[in-house]
């Protein structure tokens, strides 16, 4: 399947992908995890998106762009691929589009996967992260805690708080998530494409999607 995730932060969009990916072999493609891989690895890409992202603001649509042309192309992508994270903005939504058209590729779906504020923000600051960048288990320490030791139970690295997960850090993604994302829906709403999921269940909202995707 070719989708894209749209959610606020903590939405689930992350689980959700991974979910369908073990369900059909699709790629998940997170913009997220791919800066945050690059931050630790200290590459250029790394130092000019660092500070954007620890300040919850969005990297510049260029450098979002770049890495996501030069990573559809990627073989593996003819699988089928999640979107996650990706477009943030109109602008790159409209560019994605104009990408798609190049690789004669068509989005099946985008889903909406729309959570109360209050849940989101009790989800992210109870989140914790597998800090080993092949790993990225997501962890919750209410309802999916890590070991007890706080490490990881599928490879034993430390889970950690991640750095934009400080109640500021928080609370400007939320911001501009609303400002910045949002529109999204309504711009795929026109397309199309929309589908707006409600349920808080991973297991639900993957189910809903497989029964989408068949019609
Ligand atoms: P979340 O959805 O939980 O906020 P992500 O892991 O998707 O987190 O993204 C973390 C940070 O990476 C964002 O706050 C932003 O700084 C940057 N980022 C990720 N994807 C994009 C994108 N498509 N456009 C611009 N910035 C992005
Ligand atoms: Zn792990």
């Amino acid at each position: 399947m070719r989708i894209v995730l749209l959610g606020a932060p903590g939405a689930g969009k992350g689980t959700v992908a991974k979910l369908l990916t073990d369900y059909d072999g699709s790629v998940q493609i997170s913009t997220g995890d791919i800066l945050r891989n690059a931050v630790k690895a200290k590459t250029e890409l790394g130092k000019e998106a660092q500070g954007y992202m620890e300040r919850g603001e969005l990297v510049p649509d260029k450098l979002i762009m770049d890495i996501m042309e030069v990573r559809l192309r990627e073989p593996d992508c003819t699988k089928g691929f999640i979107l996650d994270g990706f477009p943030r903005t109109i602008p790159q939504a409209e560019e994605l589009k104009k990408l798609l058209v190049k690789l004669n590729l068509k989005l099946d779906m985008v889903v909406d996967l729309d959570v109360p504020k209050d849940v989101i923000l009790d989800r992210l600051t109870t989140r914790r992260t597998c800090s080993n960048p092949a790993c990225q288990e997501i962890y919750n320490i209410k309802s999916k805690p890590p070991k007890p030791d706080g490490t990881c139970v599928k490879c034993g690295s430390p889970a950690v708080q991640r750095a934009d997960e400080t109640v500021e850090a928080i609370t400007k993604r939320l911001e501009t998530y609303n400002e910045k994302t949002a529109p999204l829906i309504n711009f795929y709403r026109k397309e199309g494409l929309l589908k707006t999921i409600s349920s808080l269940s991973s297991e639900e909202i993957v189910s809903q999607i497989k029964t989408a995707i068949k019609q």
